[in-house]
């Protein structure tokens, strides 16, 4: 009996294990399954966000983005048949995000590319207009439209959120040295500041009746900067500390710093002043003292309206790398033009068979019936498709906003590519016949200065229409009786605008008034006049953007960007506006790397991307993407 009992047991056990572990397999199999197609269809999240994002989590972008920054862990799902281990690759956009995923897609051993650029050169906001027609002569008449500078630190290319950029030029040069050595890139100094460069604000000149020099207004109290007197004396110094704190988190570890700042994300940053910072340093002021002192604080070291207009973390972020005290920071530019950086990738795009088509005005993204991207575009008014397998889209979302896109498309990237703010910025360059202000005012006839001491490199700055004058650095070492290109005016923010409702020659005329009130007349005298002699670009209104640089708004960090840059419908977010480094080169860069690290996996080549994360070219590669929930 006991025994007919046990058999009786350990048959229906034996039974039960079977039906199980079938179960569990079938299960397995069809979460195996959904997650190929999910993957393939790459499926917006609808209304079903979050059981999507939890499902990715579980079986893809949490492993392979959140959680592990160990790519050593990561593990192919087996999603073979539908797989493309040579995908056909259409690249939106020949700026610097556009141009490194190619070069990274041809590294990896990626080969159907094409990339459709929208102008006939490639570079984007890299943009150096040249005042001859030739780029190359010694004259070195240009100016940088777009990107002018590049920042590093010494010695410590481990510490440089910006160390790609270089270690990409380095690349490119090796690469050019030996066939087309007229493509190697020279980094020169960029002088980023200068104690002789000068200081006009509120009308006020020195007690002397001379302009004073950048140095001599640190040395006077507010009252003689024409300032309330409601404002301490130190106040930059308050700025100064107020952001201290979030410089050393960044520096110790940046995504935790990061992290940390973002719990800021909910404030401009003339909010955080206002509300969080200035109160407890300053606790007998009121609050219109503390409005004084924010604005202060703003004219000086911002556009006017950058505080109230966009978030606080942003902000940090932005004057980090311009003025982190714990770090010297150094700058560098390219030799006869940023342009050459973009230039010097056209060698490897003809060897290598990158199919680069300029003057193509893509205008629409379609799903096909099997999850492919048919891709439009507009050439010499033409209209042209084509279909690959995916889409990188580097292109700034001013242009994007207005594009036919997939239906599909989730609601948070929808959001993303409507709400994200632009900088507006402008830039207004003037030629004369010699560069007087290179020159002691004593010798040349500009008006006197606190220093007497002539202006190479650095930044005059002012309250005035024209705000910053950066006078060139790469002129160093010749003759200042030479004709030469004055930045005579670059602004942000309101003061931008200010200049959008004047036509090109007019903001010259403009730009040079301003000039003449802190230099003196002899900017009229030396004044090269005309259209192709002088240059004037407001970014906001390029075609090819609609703005000047992605500058988060408030929350957008912690709301927008994530679901910005995660893919869908075989779709990748490119450029420097999905990236941590948004508005730097760098940015462009990094978010190269991504895109193509998303576009391997998906693929199955996991083992690609280990070997290209391993090379040297992506030793100082940090995406930092731990920071996004939504990605
Ligand atoms: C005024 C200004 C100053 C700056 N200063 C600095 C600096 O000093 N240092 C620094 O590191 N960074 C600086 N930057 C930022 C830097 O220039 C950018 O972050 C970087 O160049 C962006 O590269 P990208 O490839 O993401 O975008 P982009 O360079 O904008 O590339 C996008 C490409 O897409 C093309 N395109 C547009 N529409 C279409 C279309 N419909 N079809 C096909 N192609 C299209 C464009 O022509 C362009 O070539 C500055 C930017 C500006 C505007």
């Amino acid at each position: 009996m006991i025994h007919k009992f046990n058999f009786v047991f350990i048959i229906t056990l034996v039974i039960t294990l079977v039906l199980i572990s079938t179960f569990a397999q079938m299960d397995r199999a069809i979460e195996r399954h959904r997650a190929v197609r999910l993957a393939r269809q790459r499926r917006a999240p609808d209304s079903n966000g979050d059981k999507r994002s939890a499902f990715l989590k579980d079986y893809y972008f949490y492993d392979v983005y959140h959680k592990r920054s160990h790519d050593e862990n990561i593990k192919a799902n087996p999603r073979s048949t539908q797989i493309e281990k040579n995908p056909k690759i259409c690249i939106v956009g020949a700026g610097l995000a556009g141009l490194f995923s190619a070069l990274l897609l041809k590294e990896a051993g990626i080969n159907d590319i094409t990339i459709l650029e929208y102008q006939d050169r490639v570079g984007g906001r890299i943009h150096t207009h040249y005042f001859t027609d030739n780029p190359n002569d010694e004259k070195r008449l240009y100016g940088e439209l777009g990107a002018m500078r590049l920042p590093y630190i010494k010695g410590r290319p481990d510490l440089s959120p910006h160390q790609l950029v270089f270690d990409t030029v380095e690349y490119l040069n090796e690469y050019n040295k030996k066939d087309d050595p007229n493509r190697v890139i020279k980094l020169i100094p960029f002088i980023f500041s200068n104690p002789n460069a000068l200081y006009y604000f509120n009308n006020k000149k020195a007690s002397s009746g001379e302009i004073m020099t950048s140095n001599y207004s640190k040395s006077i109290g507010v009252k003689q900067l024409g300032l309330p007197d409601t404002i301490p004396d130190n106040y930059l110094i308050l700025w100064d500390d107020a952001v201290k704190p979030f410089y050393d988190e960044l520096d110790k570890n940046f995504t935790n710093g990061l992290i940390n700042l973002k719990r800021y994300d909910h404030h401009t940053t003339y909010s955080y002043l206002k509300e969080a910072y200035l109160p407890k340093v300053l606790p007998s002021k009121k609050p219109a003292d503390y409005d004084e002192i924010i604005s202060a604080i703003e004219v000086q070291e911002f556009g006017t309206g950058d505080f109230r207009h966009y978030g606080f973390v942003p902000t940090v972020l932005e004057l980090y790398t311009f003025s982190d005290p714990n770090y010297n920071i150094s700058w560098s530019t390219i030799d006869k033009g940023m342009q050459r950086f973009p230039n010097a990738y056209l060698p490897m795009i003809k060897k290598e068979n990158i199919n680069l088509k300029y003057n193509s005005e893509v205008y629409k993204l379609e799903k096909t019936n099997n999850s492919n991207i048919k891709v439009f575009w507009k050439n010499n008014r033409k209209s042209v498709s084509e279909t690959f397998d995916r889409v990188i889209v580097t292109v700034p979302l001013g242009v994007v906003r207005h594009w036919d896109l997939p239906l599909t498309l989730s609601y948070k990237k929808r959001n993303a590519i409507r709400e994200i703010d632009y900088e507006f910025a402008g830039k207004i360059f003037l030629q004369f016949k010699s560069r007087f202000w290179e020159k002691p005012p004593s010798e040349s006839g500009a008006n006197p200065t606190t220093s007497n001491i002539g202006i190479i490199g650095g930044a005059t700055f002012t309250d005035l229409p024209i705000r910053t004058i950066a006078y060139p650095s790469y002129y160093k070492g010749t003759s200042a009786d030479k004709p030469g290109i004055l930045l005579v005016s670059y602004t942000w923010c309101n003061d931008a605008k200010k200049y959008a409702q004047f036509n090109e020659e007019e903001r010259f005329e403009l730009a040079l008034k301003d000039l003449a009130t802190i230099h003196g007349d002899i900017a009229y005298k030396e004044w090269v006049p005309g259209k192709k002699n002088n240059k004037a670009h407001y970014w906001p209104n390029d075609r090819t953007t609609g703005g000047a640089y992605s500058y988060f708004g408030v929350g957008q960090l912690e709301s927008l960007v994530g679901a910005m840059i995660r893919p869908e419908e075989c779709i990748h977010w490119c450029g420097e506006h999905t990236d941590i480094h948004n508005s730097w080169t760098v940015g462009a860069l990094n978010s190269a790397v991504r895109v193509v690290k998303e576009i391997l996996l998906e693929n199955l080549m996991s083992d690609k991307w280990l070997k290209l994360k391993n090379t040297r070219l992506l030793n100082h590669w940090n995406g930092n993407l731990e920071v996004f929930e939504d990605y």
